[in-house]
Formats: C-alpha cells, sequence, structure tokens
C-alpha cells in the first residue's frame, strides 16, 4: 500500500511524522507554491531561506533512498491542495500523509481537501512540540487566566529539565530579575557564524530576485544556515560563545548590533531544521558542565520550553477567533517609516534597519520599540500583524499572531498578556543607546523636542482608561496620571494630537521601500 507524504515548507525534519514510516513505493511531497510565497509579501532572505531549505532537505532525503516529487518555482502550483491532486492524477496512492499544519489557513485547506479526496487523507500530529495541542487544552481547562509563567514550572517538571530532587536548579524557577542589564559601552558580543551561500541558495536568490522584486529587503550577504547540519553549528556557536551572557543582556539593545548575545535560532526551530529537544538538552548540558550560569540556561530554556510552547497551546486553543479581537479598537494604517525606516525617531529607524538587513530583530526590538509603538500609537491589528508576517524570517502565523496581537498590542482581550506592555522613553533609553542618537530628547516630556514616546505613553493610558483603568497591575501609572495637572494633561493630549496629525498624512503615501 503505496502512501504520498506531503511535507510542508516549515516540516523540514527527519523525524516529522509525516515521514516516520516511509516505505518503498512512498513518494515525499514537496512543493514551493504561488500561494505560499505571495499571501503575504514575505522578506526576501526568508523566502531565500525558506526555499533553500526546502530544496536542500528534498536533495538529503533523496540521498536516504527516499522518492521525493518537487515541486519548484517558477513552474510551481497555486496551493497544495492542486499539488496533492496533480500528482495523483499521475500515480496511484492508497492514501495522502500531512502533518498538522502551523497555520490555522492551511488546516482548513487540507480538511476541506479530505472531503473530497477518493482516497484517505491522514492528518498527523506535529509531535516535534513538547506539548500536544491537546494536552495544552487540557491543561487551560477550567483557569481563569492562562499564564505563561504557570505553565512553564509544570513543563519543566514534566520533562525533568533543570530539576535536583524535585526542586528548580538554582533554587527558584526564574531569573529574570537577574536579566534587565544595561550593555556596558566596552562589551562587544562575538558575531555569529556565518553560512555562505552555496550553490542551491545561490539559485534560489536569482530566483527570488527575479520573481519577487517587489518584496520588503534585499537577498545581499544571505548569512543564515539552510539544512540541519549548518542549523546545529549556528547553535553549537551559540552555546560557545554567547549563551552565557544572554541572560544578563536579553532586554538589551545597542545600535550597530543586531545580534547581541541572542541565538538566531527561532527560524530553524520554526522550520524544522531543528527542534526543541535538539536543543533544551544541549543548554542544560552546559549548565551542568558549569560552561554557563543558571541565569542563562534558565533564561533561555524558560524561552524555549515556556514561552514557544506557551504560544503555540494559545494560538490553536483560540484560533479561529483570535485575530478578529481588536480590544483597544486600534484603527490608525502602519505607516511608511516601518518600511522606508525614514523617521528621526531613532529607536524605530535602527529597528527598521535591522529588519530590513536581516529579516530579524531581536526580541526587545519587537516588543518593545516597534511593538509599543504601535500600541501607544493605535495602529490597527490586523495590519501590524501583515506587517510583523512580511519581514521576519521566523514568522509562521501560530507563532506571530499570538506575540504580536496578544503581546505587542494587548488586542485579545488579555487572554496572553496581564497588562500591555506600555512604556515610555525612558524604558528605551534605560535599556540602549538608541536615545544617544536621536534627534528627540528622551528628558524631554512635552515640546517638539520632546521624545514621542513620552507624552504617546501617557496619552494611551488617558484614552483608554475606560477598559484599562481598572487594571490592578496599571493601578500606579494611573495613579501618577490622576495625580498630573490639568496644564500637564493639556500639554501631552496636544503633542499627540500634533503627533498623529503629522503621521496620518504620512498614511496616505506608498509606504517606499528601503532600498
Ligand atoms: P532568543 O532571544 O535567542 O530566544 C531563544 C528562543 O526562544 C527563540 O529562538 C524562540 O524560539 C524562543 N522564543 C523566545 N521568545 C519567544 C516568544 N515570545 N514566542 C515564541 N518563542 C519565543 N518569534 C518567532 O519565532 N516568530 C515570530 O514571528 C515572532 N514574532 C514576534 C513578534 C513580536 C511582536 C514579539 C514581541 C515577539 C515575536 N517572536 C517571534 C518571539 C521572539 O521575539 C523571537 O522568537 C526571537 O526574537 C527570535 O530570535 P532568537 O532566535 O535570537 O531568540
Ligand atoms: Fe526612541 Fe525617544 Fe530615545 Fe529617540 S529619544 S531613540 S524616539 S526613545
Amino acid at each position: 500500500m503505496s502512501s504520498l507524504r506531503l511535507v510542508m515548507g516549515d516540516q523540514l525534519s527527519e523525524s516529522v511524522s509525516s515521514l516516520r514510516d516511509y516505505q518503498p513505493g512512498d513518494t515525499v511531497l514537496i512543493c514551493e507554491l504561488w500561494q505560499e510565497t505571495t499571501y503575504v509579501r514575505h522578506h526576501k532572505k526568508k523566502l531565500v531561506f525558506m526555499l533553500s531549505a526546502m530544496r536542500h532537505f528534498s536533495q538529503e532525503l533523496k540521498q536516504h533512498g527516499m522518492k521525493v516529487k518537487y515541486f519548484t518555482l517558477p513552474d510551481a502550483l497555486t496551493c497544495f491542495s492542486e499539488a496533492i491532486r496533480t500528482v495523483l492524477s499521475d500515480a496511484s496512492y492508497q492514501k495522502v500523509i500531512v502533518t498538522h499544519p502551523g497555520e490555522w489557513r492551511v488546516l482548513q485547506e487540507l480538511l476541506d481537501l479530505k472531503n473530497q479526496l477518493n482516497i484517505p487523507l491522514e492528518i498527523r500530529k506535529d509531535d516535534r512540540f513538547l506539548c500536544s495541542r491537546k494536552e495544552f487544552v487540557h491543561w487551560a481547562e477550567g483557569r481563569k487566566q492562562l499564564r505563561m509563567e504557570h505553565f512553564y514550572r509544570e513543563m519543566r517538571k514534566r520533562f525533568n529539565i533543570l530539576m535536583e530532587d524535585g526542586k528548580p536548579a538554582g533554587g527558584q524557577w526564574n531569573f529574570d530579575k537577574d536579566n534587565r542589564k544595561h550593555l556596558p559601552d566596552d562589551l562587544i558580543p562575538p558575531l555569529p557564524e556565518r553560512f555562505e551561500p552555496d550553490k542551491t541558495t545561490r539559485q534560489v536568490i536569482d530566483t527570488v530576485n527575479q520573481l519577487f522584486p517587489e518584496h520588503f529587503g534585499d537577498t545581499d550577504n544571505f548569512c543564515y544556515a539552510v539544512n540541519h547540519k549548518d542549523a546545529l553549528r549556528a547553535l553549537d556557536d551559540f552555546i560557545n560563545n554567547r549563551l552565557r551572557l544572554f541572560g544578563d543582556y536579553q532586554d538589551a539593545m545597542r545600535q550597530g548590533s543586531p545580534w547581541l548575545f541572542h541565538s538566531i535560532i527561532s527560524l530553524y526551530l520554526n522550520i524544522g531544521l531543528l527542534t526543541p529537544m535538539q536543543v533544551i538538552p544541549r543548554v542544560e548540558k552546559a549548565f551542568n558542565e558549569f560552561r554557563i550560569p543558571i541565569n542563562a540556561a534558565e533564561g533561555f530554556i524558560r524561552q524555549v520550553l515556556g514561552w514557544r510552547e506557551f504560544v503555540h497551546g494559545i494560538y490553536w486553543l483560540h484560533m479561529p477567533d483570535y485575530p478578529k479581537w481588536n480590544t483597544l479598537h486600534s484603527r490608525r494604517p502602519v505607516p511608511g517609516f516601518y518600511w522606508s525606516a525614514d523617521t528621526k525617531m531613532n529607536c524605530i529607524a535602527e529597528s527598521v534597519r535591522n529588519t530590513h538587513d536581516n529579516a530579524y530583530a531581536h526580541h526587545i526590538q519587537r516588543l518593545m520599540v516597534l511593538g509599543n509603538f504601535a500600541l501607544l500609537a493605535g495602529l490597527a491589528p490586523d495590519k501590524v500583524n501583515q506587517w510583523y508576517m512580511e519581514v521576519y524570517a521566523d514568522a509562521i502565523e501560530w507563532v506571530e499572531l499570538p506575540n504580536v496581537h496578544g503581546m505587542a498590542l494587548f488586542a485579545d482581550n488579555g487572554i496572553f498578556a496581564s497588562k500591555p506592555y506600555a512604556a515610555g522613553g525612558s524604558y528605551i533609553n534605560r535599556m540602549s543607546d538608541y536615545c544617544r542618537h536621536c534627534y528627540f530628547n528622551v528628558r524631554l516630556k512635552s515640546g517638539m523636542q520632546a521624545c514621542p514616546f513620552n507624552y504617546l505613553y501617557w496619552d494611551f493610558l488617558d484614552r483608554n482608561k475606560t477598559y484599562l483603568g481598572n487594571n490592578p497591575r496599571l493601578a500606579l501609572p494611573y495613579k501618577n496620571l490622576a495625580r498630573m495637572s490639568d496644564r500637564q494633561k493639556e500639554l501631552f493630549r496636544e503633542d499627540a494630537r500634533v503627533f498623529f496629525r503629522s503621521l496620518d498624512k504620512e498614511q496616505y503615501s506608498q509606504p517606499a521601500l528601503i532600498d
């Protein structure tokens, strides 16, 4: 009984469930599709990364003796259903096997196809995640609020990670308080290892430049790993050279330093070049061998075992309604400078430039600069989500949506976070050197030269008072707002009005691409 086994672009792991019981006579189907490459205008480096990784994966499967049917752009087909039907019309199979997709949209497509095919289509669990969708539903049942910290502690216990005699290693579950240090000027983070494009990647670069010239970003200096072996090397490079200080400077930002002490492995994890269980034990081992301190080990493992799995659970628990919420009724379009970097706000310009150059920005740039501005300025969640999906190489909907819609924009009614991640300029100034290079003055609260984050922060709290005013975690800022004189309030409201007037004018122009 031969099977057709579909492997999607984010399922490039040899251990993926759809390949598990491969038999001679089966065919593996991998396809570059117009729908998947264009449903948002993905950054050119994101396309190069994914398409090159797919081609390399297909070559590896063939080397292992598997039969692979591979559709290549530009001759490729539109969507998964069309690709499956095309292969089924040429040869006979008894069954189609696929691993559960990472996006609701694709799941619907597969379910529709399943109803139409006259052979079975089996959708298998994606067990590269450590907490299945079912287990997450079970964990969430009966809880008033879903908090990552509770989930994370259970995952630590369940998988016995960083545990000593049933207790958390180092005597506490969470070392976040130790992980907010300002990066000293004389500390230079080691650069991540680069992977020069081979022949396959160079061919993909040509294809992407020909077919998607209008997409954001460029393909210059492409340096990401595109196969499992190199992704493991990138992980080891991080563990050996940057992980030791990952915890300390996890929230830091610096002009001209896009990578800092981050791992840059989300893109590999999200398409299957690495799995969580190839990452977590290596980090734990480095801790057990006294190569890294507990705040680094715990801080990092919390991201992968905690946040990543939690976000995955939240997405599937709340789809398809999740993106429909717009709790704060935010409506403003995304300004052109999210593409062009043409703004006097240096923190934003720098984060957009990094995003443009690398299809990457680290967490604090995404959350506390670009996300924070989008929140304070009331940018429309659907448009902001689309922007994040386009520009980051690691953006797959299951992870992008809860992070943007829930964590950054607080658009989900507080499902994800207990309070909005809103902050004025002083937070950005504390965690970076951006303000030193900025036209605006971070210490000024009002006036032409004042940092826009300062007055936008108070204006945000003021205009959302009805909804946020009773949030116990915002009690202090609301108390400070109440203490302000009428004159102070009038000043920040007026500054915000002027700022929004100029921002709204900008919306009418087509976003000019940075290049
Ligand atoms: P590190 O800082 O080295 O962290 C290690 C790993 O932990 C990451 O590789 C990632 O796998 C995991 N991780 C850390 N935080 C999160 C999180 N909040 N959610 C899920 N996994 C996490 N991550 C994506 O993978 N894809 C996205 O599209 C994405 N969009 C984001 C949008 C916003 C607004 C925010 C605030 C966060 C977003 N994140 C996203 C989470 C996080 O910012 C990235 O995973 C991280 O910056 C990737 O860089 P890194 O590999 O160097 O991570
Ligand atoms: Fe950003 Fe304000 Fe600092 Fe300028 S002064 S970099 S706008 S926080």
